[in-house]
């Protein structure tokens, strides 16, 4: 595995692999890696030539409030898991590359971006959608991939690729889960003990969503009131928003449909997890 901190290096890089023909497959990731990258760079090993990940916290998708600072960067660890998992060029670059003085062209998506977590995190989209359309400028990927657990970041994605024209294949990939339902974070690390056991709750309360739908209930509001219920049974766990949008277009689904989503987001002391479900 090759490592490049600069742009022009992986630029050469790419260049010589695409002069060859090869397809290039990207997965952009935050570091403090878990099986649930792991499973977008195996994705992309089985169906790219080349596999190129980067590990960048993007300052730009941070409130001033959140945990920038503190997020989690075990480089060395995240740099064997890529290279045992067939990353053949790991991008590492500072934030002075990706955002070198004077920047400030920005991306929007506004509509997809506006609710649910773009609600609880203003800024948060834009700073995503643009440091994914400079990693695309950068990587030019054929494909990338990209996970389902951040389900509202994958839409906005998709939007700005497609709204762009850029030559790129979104792939969505499932969401990873410990075996007790709770889906891989790197944030679950900042957990307790006790946190960690209530943390479940998120995917207890996305089943029961499930489990009245099957049971014919249509009502979003209906399906939404059994998800807040499901939580506030688990006092360390402060919902945020338990919600039924139409899948596309994250609006308000009233009567719901098997193409709907459940999305939930909820506080367990500082830290903040975020989860979804397709209904149908
Ligand atoms: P992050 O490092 O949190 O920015 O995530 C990088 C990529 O990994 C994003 O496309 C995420 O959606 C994806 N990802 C994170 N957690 C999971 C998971 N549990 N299952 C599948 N993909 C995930």
């Amino acid at each position: 595995m090759r490592t490049f901190a600069q742009i022009s290096a992986i630029r050469t890089f790419v260049h010589a692999a695409k002069s060859d023909d090869k397809v290039i497959g990207f997965v952009p990731t935050m570091g403090a890696l878990h099986d649930g990258h792991l499973s977008l760079i195996k994705k992309a090993r089985a169906e790219c030539d080349v596999v190129v990940a980067s590990i960048f916290v993007n300052p730009t998708q941070f409130g001033p409030s959140e945990d920038f600072e503190r997020y989690p960067r075990p480089i060395e660890k995240d740099s064997v898991l890529c290279q045992k998992s067939g990353v053949d060029a790991l991008f590492l670059p500072t934030v002075a590359e990706m955002y070198p003085p004077g920047s400030q062209t920005l991306i929007d998506v506004p509509a997809l971006a506006s609710r649910l977590e773009g609600e609880a995190r203003p800024g948060h989209f834009r700073g995503v959608a643009t440091v994914c359309a400079k990693l695309f400028n950068v990587i030019q990927p054929d494909m990338a991939y990209f996970g389902r657990k951040d389900y509202q970041q994958l839409k906005v994605i998709e939007r700005m690729a497609a709204d762009l024209h850029l030559p790129i294949t979104i792939v969505p990939m499932p969401i990873v889960r410990e075996p007790d339902g709770l889906a891989l974070s790197s944030r679950n690390q900042y957990l307790s003990p006790a946190e960690r056991k209530a943390a479940t709750v998120l995917n207890q309360a996305l089943n029961a969503a499930r489990a009245v739908y099957e049971a014919g209930e249509r009502s979003g509001p209906a399906i939404e009131m059994r998800m807040h219920a499901i939580v506030h049974q688990e006092a360390l766990v402060q919902t945020e928003y338990a919600f039924v949008a139409n899948a596309e277009s994250l609006d308000t689904a009233d009567p719901v449909d098997g193409s709907c989503i459940a999305l939930i987001a909820a506080n367990i002391g500082t830290t903040r997890l975020i989860d979804n479900a397709p209904l149908g």
